[in-house]
């Protein structure tokens, strides 16, 4: 029989629902800390954004608003690719649905999900863990409430389930972004067009949420430049958009107003937003050094979820992103945790782990991968093959289909990779 242990799972959103219904499904005794009072994560809705003053969010003291979803969002994976493997959001709705619904029904899922689990009954809500320390092969977790202040409760082991998508990462490095006096913003704190109207707005990313954004500020605003740091660029006015231009990379920006891309294109623009993705920040964490973010590397982990100093009574869970099936990919990693506990999965050694990690690291080196894309899986299917092959829970063909298709709809159109996948 295997021994239950006391586990504390720090976030009640996806990550954190999975870990905790893998746990409780091996017997241990679970307790799901969440600091908001709902689960769900970054499916919740919020619309209020950080201090006006502080709109970029560098301050690691502020109010901190925990999701960075905006009013309109509807998800960039379809339907299919929004499931567990148990637990489909193909065969269900709750009153969207589109094949790519709204977030709304996406927050609804994930509540079905944890009832029907009996994950909600073990949820801590409004219990933000400010402290999580290890002291003599156990943990310290310390949380504050609002009635109750600070208290601390010792657990077995800790599975950080903290989310990725609240600390913004900004294009700090534009020549000149000191002397900008006019409006920056990042997307964590955009939620409607409204504060955008009649202006001129430069729109810095590429990634999903830089272009669905800047389309729905398009319908209000002046005029919209997006810039990306992409090498294969074309200048361009965006197609079926008359107010709408593609460029290459900022070369400089002035205290007037006045942008400059690489191209030689200049405009003057009322507004900066950055849709430049976001930090890993553990900030309850006390590991002596044995985990550390360097350049949004998270490490040393085994596996993108062990450290090998504190495995397996210490994990993460969702830190990989792939442009794929993320909460199939999540499932994988809670089963992986839950069934490393009950010891009916052996990690390799410390040290085997720690070459693992190096061989890691040197293949990214030989690839010209850059550090901070350390978590970034893109669309490769080795590590979920891997994990769901280690747990016995293979991910079908038919899901990694529809992967490199809308991979491909989304390189031929960016802009309407969803209507260009639906027809
Ligand atoms: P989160 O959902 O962020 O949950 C973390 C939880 O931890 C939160 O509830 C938070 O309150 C809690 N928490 C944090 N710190 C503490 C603390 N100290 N104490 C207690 N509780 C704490 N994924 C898709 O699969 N499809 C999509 O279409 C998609 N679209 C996205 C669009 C946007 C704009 C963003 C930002 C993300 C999108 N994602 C999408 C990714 C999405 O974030 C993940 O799929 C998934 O929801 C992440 O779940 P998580 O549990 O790891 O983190």
């Amino acid at each position: 029989m295997t021994k239950s242990l006391n586990v504390a799972v720090i976030g009640a959103g996806t990550s954190g629902l999975l870990t905790a219904r893998e746990l409780l499904r091996e017997d241990h005794r679970v307790t799901v800390f969440e600091k908001s009072d709902r689960l769900g994560g970054t499916w919740v809705y919020n619309s209020g954004v950080e201090a006006n003053d502080n709109i970029l969010c560098l301050d690691p003291n502020r109010p901190v608003v925990h999701s960075s979803l905006y009013s309109s969002l509807r998800t960039n994976l379809p339907r299919p690719l929004m499931g567990f493997s148990d637990f489909s959001l193909e065969d269900k709705t709750y009153g969207d649905p589109r094949m790519f619904p709204g977030h709304k029904e996406v927050l609804k899922f994930l509540e079905d999900f944890a009832n029907e689990f009996g994950v909600t009954k073990v949820i801590r809500f409004n219990s933000e863990v400010v402290r999580v320390e290890n002291i003599d092969s156990k943990f310290v977790v310390e949380w504050r409430t609002l009635e109750a202040g600070s208290k601390e409760e010792v657990f077995d082991a800790v599975v950080v389930c903290n989310g990725h998508h609240t600390e913004p990462r900004v294009a700090d490095d534009i020549p000149g972004i000191e002397e900008w006096s006019r409006v920056q913003e990042h997307s964590h704190n955009y939620r409607v067009p409204e504060p955008y109207r009649d202006q001129v707005v430069v729109v810095i990313g590429n990634g999903p949420s830089a272009l669905d954004i800047s389309r729905e500020i398009a319908t209000v605003s002046k005029e919209v430049h997006l810039s990306s740091r992409s090498s294969n660029v074309k200048i361009s006015s965006l197609d079926g958009y008359n107010n709408m231009w593609q460029h290459s990379k900022i070369n400089r920006v002035f205290e007037d107003g006045t942008i400059v891309f690489q191209d030689n294109q200049s405009i003057k623009a009322d507004a900066i937003l950055h849709c430049t993705g976001y930090k890993f920040h553990f900030p309850f964490l006390r590991t002596n050094g044995m985990v550390q973010v360097d350049n949004n590397r998270v490490g040393p982990l085994y596996k993108h979820m062990f450290p090998p100093q504190l495995a397996p009574r210490l994990s993460f869970v969702g830190l990989t992103y792939q442009q794929g099936i993320l909460f199939r990919l999540y499932e994988l990693q809670s089963k992986l945790v839950s069934l490393v506990l009950s010891k009916k999965i052996l990690l390799p050694s410390e040290d085997e782990m720690l070459a693992d990690i190096s061989q890691h690291y040197r293949e990214m080196e030989e690839n010209g991968i850059p550090k901070h894309h350390t978590h970034s899986l893109r669309l490769q299917f080795e590590y979920v093959d891997w994990l769901a092959a280690k747990v016995g829970l293979p991910i079908e063909d038919r899901l990694k289909e529809i992967c490199r298709s809308l991979f491909q709809h989304w390189i031929a159109r960016p802009n309407g990779f969803r209507e260009a996948f639906e027809s």
